[in-house]
């Protein structure tokens, strides 16, 4: 069977740390830096747990300012 798995690519230069996709992701892959800022002041959003994203993009569909870029894949 295919295994299918995703990645995102975060603009943390203009990730204002709404938390939006933290809460959105099924998979609890997001999370916010909690002891760095980005540039603006805020603690912006990253990959937490890299290897439990499913590609599925509900983050990038919740981000205000289109900060997440989502690439999915399927191994076979
Ligand atoms: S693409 Fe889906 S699984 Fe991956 S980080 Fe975004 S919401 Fe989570
Ligand atoms: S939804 Fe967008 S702006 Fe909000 S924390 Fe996530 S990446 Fe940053």
């Amino acid at each position: 069977m295919a295994k299918i798995f995703g990645t995102v690519d975060i603009d943390f230069a203009h990730c204002k740390g709404c938390n939006l996709c933290v809460v959105a992701c099924p998979t609890h892959t997001l999370a916010l830096k909690q002891t760095e800022v980005n540039d603006r002041g805020y603690n912006y959003a990253y990959m937490a747990e890299p290897d439990t994203c499913i590609g599925c993009a509900a983050c990038s569909l919740v981000c205000p300012d289109a900060c997440i870029e989502v690439y999915k894949f399927i191994a076979k």
